[in-house]
């Protein structure tokens, strides 16, 4: 049950579901609701392993983004990292990166098979030489490597020209120890979300952020202001529309780094024509509202719906009363 607060808001959200080019982070597609505000739009989509809480946090994000206006210079621009799918060839992927999209920092997934994954940093290097490039690679390991595990993989790692391993290890006590034994930078990625971010500087050099999952740009804000350490912002394989608030954060927090936006390439449809991709290793800061042909196009059936119905009437009982206040002002 939803308040009249609640089903106001719900009745002018838009359903949509949008395919990936291949399977990533375990999915192959997102879905969510999009709602439109004063300000603009805000995308409801948290993952399915998201928790209620988690759905609240992000539903915090979609009403700020379509609620509050945001103040950007019109020209504005952050520059991203390209990345390489799970399941994409590393040399097809890097040679796009560099040629197509500009990019000079490029980020991989890894941890499921040492060899493979040094097999595809070898490409990943070989490729960016051959066409005379000098790049900068971002692992992100999501957790996967024990504290050995991570100790064998980094002394490998150090022939490559990494600029953080993100999230080597899930648990706090083996990031803190493999802090103190090895020279490649470490960021945190997931850790940031259940530990209180108070001590990431005792296990880790950088943070990544991510907007829609910490509850929108001004709780970002005050976590990338208080966390000790410098940040780098993510997203969460948003749609293009809901890229915006990411772009934000990037061109206030971390300007003079490449952001992980650059997830529109992983896309095989979206709600925007073209998909928000990086050009010259930038990507402009400026919202983009979904064509409603491609809303049609990509619109939900009753059983979907009827799953974003009970996520949102979830999310919603948890927000805080700041994103209620928002909401009585702008619906
Ligand atoms: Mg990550």
């Amino acid at each position: 049950m939803l308040n009249p607060l609640g089903e106001k808001l719900w009745s002018t959200g838009q359903f949509f579901g949008v395919d990936l080019q291949h399977e990533f982070r375990g999915v192959t597609a997102r879905s969510g609701v999009l709602f439109p505000g004063p300000a603009g739009w805000g995308e409801f989509s948290p993952f399915t392993d998201y928790s209620d809480q988690q759905a609240a946090l992000w539903l915090t994000a979609a009403i700020e983004a379509a609620y509050l206006p945001t103040d950007i210079p019109p020209g504005a621009f952050v520059s991203v990292n390209a990345i390489i799918g799970d399941h994409e060839d590393a040399v097809v992927a890097t040679r796009r990166a560099i040629e197509i999209f500009g990019c000079t920092t490029i980020k991989i997934k890894l941890g499921s098979d040492l060899m493979r994954d040094l097999e595809r940093l070898d490409s990943i290097v070989s490729t960016a030489g051959t066409v005379n490039q000098s790049i900068l690679i971002r692992v992100d390991i999501n957790g996967r490597w024990s504290l050995e595990q991570a100790l064998i993989a980094f002394k490998e790692l150090n022939r490559y020209p990494i600029e953080y391993v993100e999230q080597p290890c899930a648990d706090q006590e083996s990031l803190r120890e493999l802090h103190q034994r090895v020279n490649i930078p470490i960021a945190v990625d997931e850790s940031i979300r259940v530990h209180h971010h108070k001590s990431v500087r005792e296990f880790a050099d950088i943070a990544i952020v991510k907007v829609s999952p910490l509850g929108g740009l001004r709780a970002t804000r005050h976590i990338a202001e208080n966390i000790g350490v410098p940040v780098r912002v993510s997203g969460a394989l948003e749609t293009s529309v809901g890229l915006f608030p990411s772009l934000v954060a990037a061109w206030q927090l971390a300007p003079d780094h490449p952001a992980g936006l650059g997830t529109g390439a992983l896309f095989a449809t979206d709600l925007v024509t073209p998909i928000t991709v990086p050009n010259k290793g930038v990507i402009a800061v400026q919202r983009r509202d979904p064509d409603p042909t491609l809303l049609t196009a990509h619109a939900l059936g009753p059983l979907d719906q009827q799953y974003w119905r009970q996520r949102f009437e979830a999310a919603f009982h948890l927000l805080p009363q700041e994103s209620r206040d928002l909401l009585t002002a702008g619906l």
